[in-house]
């Protein structure tokens, strides 16, 4: 599938005018489309909901939108549940989904009617002491060994961090029913970016088994199952993007096959989503500074590592189009740069692309997830602005870019110390 920017060149230029690169900038129009057809596709479980994993954009404008579409929010931490209270969301539309969780947070978390969904067993104590047990509860599974889709190993669950084993999560569930929990749900995260219509419906076999052996053993009443994140997108142009409404049906066939017959007809499907819902809603709009001619051929852009982490930690693929020369030969091969004293600060490396220019736009795909989320400081390089592309065609900043006055804020004290 071909990468199309939501941004013409002569957009950009005017955006330009006001604000200035690098910016992140997202495309609402598309956000909404696309948690439109995720609703239709899970349309035919009554008590489907998407809890946005805030992580992947914790930025309010954002949460908004979504919320305005019938999303929760799945957060992790303390920052995300203030981020999510003050946008407006409470029971039951919070989802706590944390791993390795101070206590605090547990009280936090309970206080702002966030659903609990534990990681381990040994927090089951944690939170009676910090909090008590709230009514519903859920608990995260790891099935260990590895994850496949019919025979390609898909990731390694056995060695993740994540999650209770089968033997511990049904004397979970037999202890918080001792202890008052009267609905319950399962939680699991299997693979992460896949791009299959296999994975959910994949997934959700495996969970809804588990969910007719577990209120069978434990006499419990299971509410809820909730197949988190993991549903990916297409980085690389040549990949055909996930069909949500064929991941819908795949999900469905599952759950008419295994949870219909037990008389579990009545859970509901959550999802917590991240990357599917904002990825390719998110360009990094960067400017060409810098033409370097060494060993091989250079172009500096004004954004760096510090803006979007992805290609350097993981060596991400994101696709990059220059504005204006969506149509000219992919005639040059370059390492696109960005500043940090780090030479894993490449956005793109061999790329073949149109010849580049000093001054000229690049849009750097697929940012709206994991992008400035993952943001931060090295080198003492700020985090960028967010834009936000209205359904009406005008352009807000829905986050100022950071200052060096931000930067230096937390060293305030220490200023003072040197008189
Ligand atoms: C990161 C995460 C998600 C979202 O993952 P995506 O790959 O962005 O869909 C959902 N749930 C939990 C618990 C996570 O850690």
């Amino acid at each position: 599938m071909a990468k199309v920017p939501f941004l013409t060149k002569e957009k950009a230029e005017d955006i330009i005018k006001a604000f200035p690169t690098p910016f992140h900038i997202y495309d609402e129009k598309g956000i909404r489309e696309n948690a439109r057809r995720l609703k239709q596709a899970f349309a035919w479980n009554k008590g489907f909901k998407e809890y946005f994993a805030v992580k992947a954009t914790p930025t309010p404008a954002i949460l908004q939108i979504l919320k305005e579409e019938g999303c929760g929010t799945d957060c992790s931490s303390y920052a995300e549940l203030l981020m999510s209270q003050r946008c407006g969301f409470g029971h039951p539309d919070i989802m706590f989904s944390s791993n390795d969780t101070p206590e605090e947070e547990f009280r936090f978390a309970k206080e702002v009617g966030a659903i609990i969904n534990l990681d381990d067993i040994t927090h089951i104590d944690m939170l009676q002491k910090a909090c008590g047990i709230p009514e519903t509860i859920c608990c995260r599974y790891n099935p260990g060994g590895t994850f496949s889709i019919s025979t390609t190993i898909m990731d390694n669950p056995g060695d993740a961090k994540y999650g209770m084993t089968r033997e511990q999560i049904r004397d979970a569930f037999l202890q918080l029913k001792a202890l008052g929990a009267k609905h319950f749900g399962i939680h699991s995260f299997l693979a992460s970016n896949t791009v299959s219509n296999e994975y959910y419906p994949t997934l959700a076999k495996i969970l809804f088994r588990l969910a007719v052996e577990l209120q069978q053993e434990t006499g419990v009443h299971i509410s809820f199952i909730n197949l988190s994140g993991g549903v990916g997108v297409p980085y690389t142009p040549d990949k055909e993007p996930n069909d949500i409404m064929v991941i819908g049906q795949g999900v469905k066939e599952a759950f008419e096959e295994i949870l219909v017959p037990a008389g579990m007809g009545d859970v509901s499907i959550y999802t917590e989503l991240g990357r599917f819902m904002l990825a390719p809603y998110g360009h990094l709009v960067t400017t060409a500074i810098h033409e370097k001619h060494i060993y091989k051929e250079y172009i500096g852009v004004d954004a760096c590592a510090a803006n979007l982490m992805r290609p350097a930690m993981y060596g991400a693929y994101h696709h990059i189009t220059v504005l204006g020369k969506e149509n000219a030969p992919c005639d040059h091969v370059y390492d696109v740069t960005g500043s940090l004293c780090e030479n894993n600060d490449k956005f793109a490396i061999d790329r073949a692309l149109p010849q580049i220019d000093k001054g000229d736009i690049l849009v750097i795909h697929d940012t709206g997830a994991h992008g400035f989320a993952m943001g931060y400081n090295y080198n003492g390089r700020l985090h960028s602005a967010e834009l936000l592309l209205r359904e009406d065609g005008s352009v807000i900043e829905i986050r100022r870019a950071e200052t060096v006055e931000d930067y230096f804020a937390t060293l305030e004290g220490f200023w003072h110390c040197l008189g």
